[in-house]
């Protein structure tokens, strides 16, 4: 059986990150740069005052009580006509541009109005307070964003800055997700004798979108092979396809045989973890051999994650969100644990490394981390309250308050 850190690290080895391609800068938020952006011009564009208030000499004010001739006012959008020469000052507002003359802006709070004079009511000012200089934020040639950064707000406003509308970013992957098995009723229907809603579709697309993905729910698929493969050779089509159940011993449990039938390889299958032992990982390079036509070359990664729905969503946070950062040229694409001191003592035994729900809360003293009480990996609204999980690692151990371990935020 795989290791979770091997199962990790064969995926990263084995999905090749997607192409590049020009995206608006609106549908750019989380995708990773695929160039280095240059500035071609200067930031600020010119001189600028940082506050309201009045452009001057600095050597003009000696003293509390200067008064100083007002030749005109510069509002944000406005061009000052008149140098400011000794004995003088422009009112000037945030975002104007500096009068030539003036190395300093007084704050409109530290003056006061005169008719057509100000008095400076503040002692001699340091030149160039209160405004900053053409090109202190970026000077034209400069490589202002790096290939590979993650773009967030902030980013995505540099770029806002620097006149980009389109950026060079990698595609955002699509996800296709099919739900397995013949219990399975649509969510809208009222479950008969022996059947459950099918809750994974729902929740998959969730954690895909949230992990910046295109979500596409292909609905289910029932338990024989036919409808299996057509289902499958559909969700083949996406970059990233994503099944749930029918991968442990079931006598219905098709997925496994059925990938193989669709021309998909099998990268790796059961992985040392508690819930999601019966993971399946796969590899589709667009070679499908019992397809009646043979369909155009596209590769394609395919996961199978087990039906119980909280292994489905810690395999799907841990493995097919891995993925989706891989596919878009995240680095690091695995998961970091961040660690969380343990609200109260808890004992586990000798068993698989398991992922426990938990609720994460930021305190005074940092982050602290409570198990909540969960039944296991059918058990998905003992998850409700968590907002993360804990990692133990498989060993019988006796865990006291405050012991660090290492957590997952979802
Ligand atoms: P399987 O992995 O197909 O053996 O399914 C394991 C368990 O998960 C069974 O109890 C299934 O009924 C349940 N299950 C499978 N798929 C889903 C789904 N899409 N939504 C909710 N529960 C599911
Ligand atoms: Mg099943």
């Amino acid at each position: 059986m795989w290791t979770v850190d091997d199962a990790l690290q064969k995926l990263v080895a084995t999905i090749t990150p997607l192409g590049v391609s020009q995206v608006p800068l609106s549908e750019a938020l989380g995708l990773t740069l695929g160039a280095d952006v240059i500035s071609h011009s200067d930031s600020p564009p010119f001189d600028k005052s940082l506050m309201d208030g009045y452009a001057v000499r600095a050597a003009d004010v000696t003293a509390v009580g200067t008064s100083l001739k007002v030749i005109e006012t510069v509002t944000a959008g406005r061009v000052p006509s008149m140098r400011v020469g000794p004995g003088e000052a422009t009112q000037i507002m945030t975002g104007a541009p500096l009068p030539e003359g003036a190395d300093v802006v007084i704050k409109v709070e530290e003056t006061r109005r005169d008719g057509d004079r100000v008095v400076v009511q503040c002692g001699p000012p340091t030149i160039g307070a209160n405004l900053i200089r053409r090109g202190t934020s970026v000077r034209s040639g400069a490589c202002v964003l790096s290939r590979g950064l993650t773009l967030n707000g902030a980013r995505i406003g540099a770029l806002a800055e620097l006149g980009c509308a389109h950026v060079t970013a990698r595609r955002r992957p699509k996800v296709s997700i099919l739900a397995t098995g013949d219990e399975l009723v649509p969510i809208e229907s009222a479950p008969g004798p022996g059947q459950i809603r099918n809750s994974n579709v729902a929740m998959l697309a969730a954690q895909v979108t949230a992990a910046g993905a295109e979500a596409m729910s292909l609905g289910i698929a029932r338990d024989n092979r036919d409808d299996l493969l057509s289902k499958i050779r559909e969700g083949l089509q996406s970059d990233l396809l994503v099944l749930s159940g029918g991968v442990s011993a079931g006598t219905l449990d098709l997925v496994p045989a059925t990938l193989a039938e669709a021309g998909v390889e099998q990268v790796f299958h059961k992985v040392e973890m508690k819930p999601g032992k019966p993971l399946w990982f796969g590899q589709f390079c667009g070679v499908d051999r019992s397809a009646s036509v043979s369909s155009a070359s596209h590769s394609a990664y395919v996961f199978g994650l087990p039906g119980n729905p909280v292994s489905s969503m810690v395999c799907c946070e841990i493995f097919v969100r891995t993925a989706i950062r891989r596919l878009m040229g995240v680095d690091p694409p695995t998961p970091s644990p961040i660690f969380a001191k343990l609200e109260h003592a808890y004992s586990t035994r000798a068993d698989r490394p398991t992922y426990h729900p938990a609720c994460l809360t930021w305190t005074k003293e940092g982050l602290s981390v409570r198990l909540v009480p969960w039944h296991g990996s059918s058990d998905l609204c003992g998850t409700v309250s968590a907002n993360g999980m804990v990692f133990l690692s498989g060993e019988a151990r006796q865990f006291q308050v405050g012991d660090c371990l290492p957590s997952y935020a979802w």
